[in-house]
């Protein structure tokens, strides 16, 4: 059986470590694909149960250097875990900052007092090998593989400063006869270390907040509840509650699982899941919701969907898998950062080597700065981040706004949209439909079997008429048949019935009765018109409205306004659909249409060079939402719908559709940035480091330097994905 699971993985320090754990993963058999974030050090691995295990993957990645974390751990756990990792780096950095200040201090200011040679020396061997000895051990292991990371940078530059000056303590009179000039490098050699320690920590740091938002999401769950157990309260675990308990809710608590309102009466406010912001009224039978918080009122619910059914741990799954999602530029950006590390390794070889050919005199100390200065500078540690954390906030922002975004691709996609699609019944409109007026040539006969057949039917218009007569008898049926976009059939008494749209009467060569075209006539331009007919005869006539979304109109507006052509695509009747369309200011109409030719529209306008949205609620608009570039399901309308979206509107408000546009905007300016600014980074202080600049005016780069440049670049990059957060959308 081929599974999908995602593991936290531990140790890595770079994104060419998350690249090594993944190219590791993918060579296993048994997996299917891997994918490595080392934004929040997750890896997402699909493979066969048959062939591998989660012990075999641990023990794959183990070899590599790393570890999986392949045991469940609680939210807690995982926390707890992450902040044993942190006081360790803490530690390290307290520790060989304590080293570095003394080593800086005789070096810079030339306290040349006896035996300070040695003094250096063993203050940089214990921050080299105790407190730094990371990077060692990760260069050593990277090595066993023949590979080479961000460790191999760090350990190769400073362990050759600190060979060199060890040696230059010792056999000073080797290097004088040599015609080399002995110098000590501890310093540089312990300040890098100390700087990058303090670079990973800050970026720790920050990266823990690009996944607040799923943290905000997995805490708003309570802990216990009341539940009735035969006449009196009892309060559980969460854990323990059951389907079909009866859970009592106080004012002020937080609704512990799905489910619904049984007694009693309240407000609930559910910004936390659709980012509305006015609290709910919830009625007896209304539904609610896990994690939302229940106002002034106290009511009683029965527990419908427990634990992670949710829809609360369903958005928790899918913010998760998106956060851990890759942008298309990042594939890109990896193999870049692949085969940077080598590449950088050419690159300060030759300086050095460059060195001594052209500088008799100091070419070998020059050189070897130079060395160790490339190789700081170049670590493609803020090339890595990126794009993974841009997107890890982009999505958490957006799930705390009810927009849920499946994956990196769609949040960058979005910004490109150029035309819209909205589906009209239940998109545009609420999708609540009412019965106006009914027109019967015989209701007592005919009202019960109509009934019937809408009962098997889930569509708006069937729930309108479900409410209209309540408690009709239902008789027995056969043959059920749901015509999607055209309407229902069935057969009873051998007889055959169908309830839809005059159109479909129309293509079936039904005749209209004048009296029964009359009515068509009259309601047509206000609402939507439905037949019912036995075996060849129209039998009744049905006129159906539904209101249109408050902030509907409002929403186009803003759309059209960013230069978004705007359609509306329905299988309603054209006079119906028309009345709706100028309502809400859209001019592009187009009637009628099943939902293959929902799909084919959408084609064409792709063919016409547009990015297409497409949004829709139902079943019929899957067809059209798959085809589409940028798919948006409604948050009350099915599940196909939402299963095939890419981006879902919680609260089906079209309002979130240009509050998504812009996120995307933002986000992908947001990667932009970081993709510049780490690039030119790299571009321009590696020819500094290996010292291009030194015949200008004799300016070569101190090793010093690049240590801290290279920690606080990948901290800006972290600093400006955390900014996004801020943006008013
Ligand atoms: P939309 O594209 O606006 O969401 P649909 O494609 O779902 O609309 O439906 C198109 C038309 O088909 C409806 O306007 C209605 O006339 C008819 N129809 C579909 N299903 C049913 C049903 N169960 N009962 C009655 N009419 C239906
Ligand atoms: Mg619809």
């Amino acid at each position: 059986m081929i599974v999908k699971k995602i593991y936290p993985v531990t140790d890595m320090m770079c994104t060419s470590c998350a690249n090594s754990v993944q190219t590791a993963l993918e060579k296993e058999q048994g997996v299917v694909s891997a994918n490595v974030n080392y934004a929040n050090a997750k890896a997402t691995v699909e493979f066969d149960t048959k062939i591998t295990s989660p012990e075999k993957l641990k023990k794959t990645i183990i070899d590599a250097g790393y570890d999986l974390e392949i045991d469940y751990l609680s939210v807690e756990e995982l926390e707890q875990k992450q902040a044993q990792q942190h006081q360790k780096l803490r530690k390290n950095f307290w520790g060989s900052l304590v080293c570095a200040v003394p080593v800086f201090i005789i070096s810079m200011f030339h306290l040349h007092f006896p035996y300070h040679q040695y003094v250096q020396g063993i203050l940089a061997t214990i921050t080299l090998f105790f407190f730094g000895r990371r990077f060692f051990v990760g260069a050593y292991k990277q090595l066993l593989h023949k590979s080479a990371n961000m460790d191999t940078l760090v350990a190769v530059s400073t362990g050759t400063a600190f060979l060199y000056s060890w040696s230059n303590v010792f056999f000073a009179d080797f290097w004088i006869s040599k015609g080399i000039e002995p110098h000590l490098y501890f310093e540089a050699a312990v300040v890098i270390i100390a700087f990058i320690l303090l670079g990973k920590l800050l970026e720790e740091q920050a990266k823990g907040k690009t996944s607040e938002a799923i943290k905000k999401l997995m805490g708003l769950q309570p802990t216990s509840v009341w539940v009735k157990k035969d006449a009196d309260w009892v309060e559980i675990p969460i854990n323990d509650v059951q389907k079909g308990d009866v859970i009592l809710v106080k004012p002020g608590q937080k609704i512990a699982v799905d489910g619904k309102v049984i007694q009693g009466e309240s407000y609930v406010d559910e910004s936390m899941i659709t980012g509305e912001p006015l609290a709910i009224r919830k009625l007896t039978g209304k539904e609610v919701f896990a994690g939302t918080i229940n106002q002034l009122g106290s009511f009683q619910m029965e527990a419908e969907k427990i634990g992670a059914q949710t829809l609360l741990s369903s958005i928790v799954k899918a913010v998760e898998e998106a956060q851990g999602s890759k942008a298309p530029v990042q594939k890109l950006v990896d193999k870049i950062a692949g085969i940077f590390v080598p590449a950088v390794i050419c690159i300060a070889i030759i300086s050095f080597v460059l060195w001594i050919i052209l500088d008799k005199q100091n070419g070998f100390s020059y050189g070897l700065q130079a060395f160790v200065t490339v190789l700081v500078i170049a670590c493609p540690c803020a090339l890595g981040l990126a794009t993974p954390t841009a997107i890890m906030v982009g999505i958490g922002k957006g799930a705390e706004n009810g927009i849920l975004i499946k994956d990196a691709e769609s949040l960058e996609l979005a910004s490109k949209v150029s035309t819209i699609v909205l589906d009209k019944t239940g998109t545009i409109t609420e999708g609540n439909p009412v019965v106006t007026h009914s027109f019967w040539t015989n209701q007592q006969k005919h009202l019960p079997i109509l009934y019937s057949l809408e009962h098997k039917s889930e569509h708006p218009i069937a729930q309108a008429i479900i409410r209209q007569w309540k408690n009709i008898p239902l008789v027995e049926i056969s043959d059920f048949e749901n015509k999607t976009g055209q309407g229902v059939q069935a057969y009873t008494n051998n007889l055959l019935y169908r309830v839809g749209s005059v159109l479909w009467f129309k293509e079936l060569d039904f005749i209209f009765p004048e009296n029964i075209q009359q009515k068509i006539d009259q309601w047509k331009e206000k609402s939507t018109v439905i037949l019912f007919a036995e075996d060849k005869n129209i039998v009744a006539v049905l006129a159906i409205s539904d209101t249109i979304k408050k902030t509907s109109k409002q929403a186009i507006e803003l759309l059209q306004k960013q230069s978004i052509d705007v359609y509306m695509l329905t299988g309603d009747e054209e006079k119906s659909a028309q009345n709706i369309a100028e309502q809400v200011g859209i001019s592009h109409v187009k009637s009628g249409v099943k939902p293959a030719e929902k799909q084919s529209f959408v084609k064409e306008l792709q063919q016409a060079n547009k990015i297409v949205a497409m949004v829709g609620d139902g079943i019929n608009d899957s067809q059209a939402l798959a085809q589409s570039d940028v798919s948006i399901a409604m948050g009350k309308g099915s599940d196909i719908a939402m299963s095939v979206a890419q981006i879902t509107l919680i609260s089906s408000d079209l309002l979130k559709i240009p509050q998504a546009i812009k996120l995307s905007y933002q986000t992908v300016r947001t990667i932009r940035q970081n993709l510049f600014w780490a690039f030119i980074y790299n571009v321009i202080g590696i020819p500094i480091a290996a010292g291009v600049l030194y015949p200008l005016g004799g300016f070569l780069l101190n090793p010093m330097l690049a240590g801290a440049a290279m920690a606080l670049s990948s901290v800006s990059v972290v600093t400006n994905s955390l900014l996004l957060k801020r943006k008013k959308i």
